[in-house]
Parts: C-alpha cells; sequence; structure tokens
C-alpha cells in the first residue's frame, strides 16, 4: 500500500509500505478520508513532538476490510472512525479519570502509523461506528470535534452565555456550532477573511469582526461594542501569539478564556496577572478529547454539526506533501486526504 511518512523533521516522503497486519485486538481500516490538521505541520516542523519514521493522519475514518481474532463488535464492511489517543489505563491520572494526561499516552499517526495511508491498523477499544449512509468525508471531523467538544465542556458556556470565538479554521467554525448549540445566546466570531465570517454567520454566529482594522478589544467590549462588556467565554483558535494576548482582554469579569489553538512548542506569551487578578479571569486550556469521540461521531452521524461547508479541498497522498509542508492559504478550512482516491 501507499503512505506518507514522516521521515525525519521537516522531510515526508510517499512509499510503499507493508499493508498492516491486524493484531488480535485491531481492525484494519482502508482510509476514506483523513483531516490534514495544523499539528500535522507542527509534526512537519519539529514544534510538536514525535517519533519519527511515522505515518501521521489521526483525523481519519475508513471502512472496515479485516478484523482481528479477538474483535468482538466490529465486523468488515463497517464504517468506523478512530479515536487516535490511546491511554494506557494503569497510571495514576488515568487512575484519576484524566486519560488525557495520561502517562503513557501514545497517539495514532503521531507515535504509531495513522491515516494518510490506504490502510490504518486500529485497536478496537479506539472504534466508533458509523452509519454506512453517512457522506464519506465527514467521518474525518470526528476528531476534532471531539477536541472542541472538550473545550466546550471545560469552559462551561451555558445557555444564554456570550461567547467570541477567534480564528475561522475549522476549530473555530467547530466551536461556533457547539456554543450555540449549549445554548449560547451571542456568538461572535473574528477572523480577517470575509468568506469565513460569511460562512460562520451561516453556522450559527450572531455576529462576526475583521480584525484587520485594529482596535479589536473596544469594537467588541465598548459599550457601543458587539459584545458590550466582554464575552463569559473567549475561545482561542488561531494559535498566534497575539491572539492569545488579546483572549483574556476581551473576557468579561470573571470570564474565562479558554486557549484551544495550538503555539509552537517554546513560544512564550506576555500576560498581565494583576488585570486578570482585577476581573477574575480565568485562562484555561483543553488537550485532545478524553470519552467525547462518541459524541462527536453522534453528532456527525444526526447531522447536527455541519461538516460539509468546511472541506475546502480533497488531495491524493503525493499533493498532501505540498499542503502539509506549507501553510494553509488564506481562507481555507480543512484540507482532506483522500489516500484511496
Ligand atoms: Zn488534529
Ligand atoms: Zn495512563
Amino acid at each position: 500500500m501507499k503512505a506518507l511518512f514522516l521521515q525525519t523533521i521537516g522531510n515526508l516522503s510517499v512509499s510503499d509500505a507493508e499493508k498492516p497486519l491486524p493484531r488480535p485486538n485491531e481492525l484494519l481500516v482502508r482510509i476514506e478520508a483523513c483531516g490534514i490538521c495544523g499539528t500535522d505541520r507542527h509534526l512537519f516542523l519539529g514544534e510538536f513532538p514525535s517519533k519519527p519514521p511515522v505515518t501521521l493522519g489521526h483525523e481519519f475514518a475508513g471502512i472496515i476490510e479485516a478484523v482481528g481474532s479477538e474483535v468482538r463488535d466490529f465486523r468488515p464492511g463497517m464504517r468506523v472512525t478512530g479515536d487516535p489517543n490511546i491511554y494506557c489505563g494503569r497510571c495514576p491520572e488515568c487512575h484519576r479519570g484524566r486519560v488525557q494526561l495520561c502517562q503513557n499516552l501514545t497517539a495514532i499517526g503521531i507515535h504509531r502509523n495513522g491515516g494518510f495511508a490506504q490502510y490504518v491498523a486500529l485497536p478496537e477499544k479506539q472504534a466508533i461506528a458509523l452509519p454506512l449512509t453517512l457522506d464519506p468525508l465527514w467521518g474525518a471531523f470526528c476528531e476534532p470535534l471531539a477536541c472542541c467538544l472538550h473545550g466546550v465542556d471545560l469552559a462551561d458556556v451555558r445557555p444564554g452565555s456570550s461567547v467570541t470565538v477567534i480564528g475561522g479554521g475549522v476549530i473555530g467554525m467547530l466551536v461556533v456550532q457547539l456554543a450555540r448549540l449549549a445554548g449560547a445566546a451571542n456568538v461572535i466570531l473574528v477572523t480577517r477573511s470575509a468568506a469565513k465570517r460569511k460562512l460562520a454567520e451561516s453556522l450559527g454566529a450572531t455576529a462576526t469582526l475583521d480584525p484587520s482594522p485594529g482596535e479589536v478589544i473596544g469594537r467588541i467590549k465598548a459599550a457601543s461594542g458587539l459584545l458590550p462588556g466582554g464575552a463569559n467565554v473567549v475561545f482561542e483558535c488561531a494559535g498566534v501569539k497575539e491572539t492569545v494576548e488579546q483572549a483574556p482582554h476581551l473576557a468579561a469579569p470573571g470570564g474565562a478564556a479558554m486557549i484551544l489553538g495550538v503555539l509552537p512548542k517554546g513560544q512564550k506569551v506576555e500576560i498581565e496577572p494583576f488585570d486578570l487578578l482585577f476581573h477574575e479571569v480565568r485562562i484555561l486550556t483543553s488537550f485532545i478529547n478524553p470519552f467525547t469521540h462518541r459524541r462527536a461521531a453522534e453528532l456527525i452521524a444526526s447531522g447536527t454539526i455541519a461538516v460539509a461547508p468546511l472541506i475546502s479541498r480533497t488531495v491524493g497522498l503525493d499533493e498532501a506533501i505540498e499542503v502539509i509542508s506549507h501553510p494553509a492559504p488564506g481562507g481555507e478550512i480543512r484540507a482532506l486526504v483522500l489516500p484511496n482516491g
């Protein structure tokens, strides 16, 4: 089979590889679609730890082609999404129920071979069934949606809350929808791209803002602004120093800034604790998808969360090298790799 390998940091190539042989508790999955995520670009640049050589791709879904001898609940022909994050179940964090902080966490597409390949081996406990009637591309959004669900859960968005979302990529677009589902009355999306602002409004944002002219905090928080006084929760979904620094300033007193964007390892930001203290603004973080992947699959299978408008383009494995090794072009939300054409 063909697979896209991160050979070393900064070096991607597509080569022939052995089709994985599923272990007794694993499924062999023929990949239908696998999303290219900002994390893949960080992995390529060495800004996120990994174990090359490895096949990248952690946002995948596909059809089961074969099952190991001990697999109980899946059969060939079923469609599945894979939760890429494998916890050990025996470390102190796992025993506390914080599996996302597992001391022995391994991830498919980071530490073991992932979905930028024609086939992937998926442990049965990481698989969640999707309907065969679903659009074959949609399953690739379960993983990013599961990560957003964890963030929205932790940020405690409640009916009537006000929310500001910074960043119009896939995470921002999913958080806008989840915030509305959670009952937020006002959801503002901040992004430079006019196309993304228009899309966000069609997905439930009650207002959008172009940050280009500057004065973002005043234009949102001032008495005459979009959200006078600020938001109960600000989601930073851009992964940029400036917007991480801006996020707590966009929160209302007693509010929170949730950092969902991934900054390069080593990147520092400036905050002013005095200012945070006097407004009791909390800075929160959310890591991956503990026990949220099935909910994400339900939301996508039921059509409750719209993912079709988030697909900017589809590419083959060879073309994917170019896409991963360059920043996403302006206006692009998500590129999907279709390793089997
Ligand atoms: Zn990702
Ligand atoms: Zn563990």
